[in-house]
């Protein structure tokens, strides 16, 4: 009960014994700690208002605001984004980025008794509302948790010259704080593509499979009803990882005609069923896998660091700071990274070493960036920009994306059933379909190798306000469909123009 209704309640238990001429002492001293109550109340909800603008407040206000049982004092101990605890703070290894590839990398290394420094230029957002609940995660692109990228006017686009938002995490989370959060490892020919036409040793899909099993932690219900992979769901998932993997259809969300519509409608057609597509094959048809659990969306730093932090006192995480460059020695012509020097929410900016090495996981966007920051990337284009070359590299180029195409399907008005926990929990991405291109199957033939699939299409469905969509016609709550079709990363499309602003 939120304090809004406690505070109705009393005042009505109060009115009624009034009524009868029978005030308690119980009733008195509940009167008299009302403007305290209404007072505490009132604070709430300006913190609350605070910590909802553009940048609002301190990242200390913003953490504190939404989750009443993070105290002040864990706040102060646990985040050491100041000058005086980085100043006299000693490390091994400085990881920037707490997203999806630096929040298990940091954790791994603490646990190894390696002394950690992960570096986040976003704040402590990963535990508001919008976070937690994926349902609300369209509210999170292009606001403060999120960089606010677009891309440079495409020329191939319809209308020609149209920019993209390129939406990028920026908290502690990542983009694993701000994604649809379903769990999709990808197709296992593209990673046994990679390690044989780009030599990129470790990286074919038996031999990243025990990392992928490393991380998950499968619910029971998935994999074991696959038929004949009810044994092989033990070697292709886990079960004793930190993200835990659920889907939400069934039973979470009780029959939905339209999810088993569509799974029907694929089958009609001809696509298997897949009732794990994180298993042996990944073309066909199922209910989505999600990162979620109870609580809401798992992302990585809730995952990998938030259980660890107050046991292993060598992980240190400095948010709101954000890093500037690689500090980077030349010595006989060897260059090596010494440490980073970063800016802090209050404007100091400081250089932090290390003994060790600096890992950069700040994503397939800003990586490339503080690289070139430092000095590694085209001499050219760095003396563009006035930065001098330490190391010239190809860097910052062969950006591929994903483009995703949404398709609006209108329902009938309907009423919303969906049940509480589901709602906190789903994204509404319920089904998806792996399926191959014809484009894609003339390419196996030309390249003698199976690809796998190339096209995701994501059935989400969605109860929406129609005033908010303009459908001023419609009922008053409507239930419709979204198909997205979504290109699997392996054959991603080329965007050779973009860079951001
Ligand atoms: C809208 C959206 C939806 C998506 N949906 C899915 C999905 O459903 N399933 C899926 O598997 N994948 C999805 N993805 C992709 C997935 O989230 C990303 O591929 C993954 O999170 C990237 O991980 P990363 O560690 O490389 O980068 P990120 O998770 O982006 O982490 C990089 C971190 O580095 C920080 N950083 C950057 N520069 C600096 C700096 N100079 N100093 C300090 N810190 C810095 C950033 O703030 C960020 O926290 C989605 C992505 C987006 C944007």
């Amino acid at each position: 009960m939120d304090a809004a209704s406690s505070v109705t309640c009393a005042l009505a238990a109060l009115a009624l014994r009034l009524k009868n001429g029978q005030l308690t002492t119980a009733g008195k001293a509940l009167l008299g700690a009302l403007p305290i109550l209404l007072m505490q109340w009132r604070q709430r909800l300006q913190r609350q208002k605070a910590a909802r603008g553009k940048h609002p407040g301190t990242a200390e206000q913003r953490a504190l605001c939404f989750n009443p049982a993070i105290q002040k004092e864990d706040f102060e101990e646990r985040f050491i984004g100041t000058k005086e605890a980085l100043e006299s703070g000693s490390f091994d290894y400085i990881v920037v980025g707490s997203g999806s590839a630096g929040c298990p990398l940091a954790a791994r290394l603490a646990k190894a008794g390696a002394s950690v420094l992960l570096v986040e230029a976003g704040g402590e957002a990963q535990r508001s509302m919008e976070v937690q609940m994926p349902k609300k995660m369209w509210r999170l692109w292009q606001s403060e948790v999120d960089w606010g990228f677009r891309s440079v006017p495409q020329e191939k686009l319809l209308p020609p010259g149209r920019r993209l938002d390129m939406e990028r995490g920026k908290t502690l989370g990542g983009s694993s704080a701000i994604n649809y959060n379903m769990w999709v490892r990808g197709a296992p020919e593209d990673y046994d593509r990679w390690a044989e036409e780009f030599q990129c040793q470790g990286w074919s899909y038996q031999e990243v499979l025990p990392h992928f099993k490393s991380v998950e932690r499968v619910s029971a219900a998935i994999g074991d009803a696959s038929g004949d992979a009810a044994s092989s769901a033990a070697a292709f998932r886990g079960r004793g990882g930190a993200v835990k993997v659920n889907t939400l259809h069934p039973p979470m969300l009780g029959s939905m005609e339209e999810v088993e519509d569509f799974l029907r409608a694929c089958e009609e057609t001809g696509d298997a069923r897949n009732e794990d597509y994180n298993g042996p094959r990944l073309p066909g048809v199922g209910y989505t896998q999600f990162n979620t659990e109870g609580g809401g969306r798992e992302d990585c730093f809730n995952a990998f660091i938030e259980p660890i932090l107050r046991w292993y006192p060598n992980l240190h995480v400095a948010s709101e700071t954000f890093c500037r460059k690689v500090l980077l020695e030349k010595t006989d012509g060897q260059v090596r990274a010494t440490g980073v020097q970063v800016e802090l929410r209050t404007g100091d900016i400081l250089e932090v070493k290390c003994r060790r090495e600096v890992v950069l996981s700040a994503g397939a966007l800003l990586t490339p960036q503080i690289l070139m920051l430092s000095g590694i990337g085209e001499a050219k284009h760095l003396k563009e920009h006035g930065i001098e070359c330490v190391r010239e590299l190809p860097v910052g180029q062969n950006l591929q994306d994903h483009p995703l195409v949404p398709t609006v399907l209108l329902g009938e008005p309907k009423e919303e059933t969906m049940p509480r926990a589901a709602y906190r929990n789903s994204s509404s991405l319920n089904a998806q379909l792996f399926w191959q291109s014809e484009v894609d199957k003339k390419r196996e033939e030309e390249l003698k190798r199976p690809l796998g699939a190339d096209i995701q299409i994501i059935l989400v469905t969605l109860s929406v306000e129609t005033d908010q969509l303009d459908f001023a016609e419609q009922a008053r709550r409507c239930l419709f469909a979204m198909i997205l079709v979504h290109v699997v990363c392996s054959k991603m499309h080329r965007y050779p123009a973009i860079l951001t602003d």
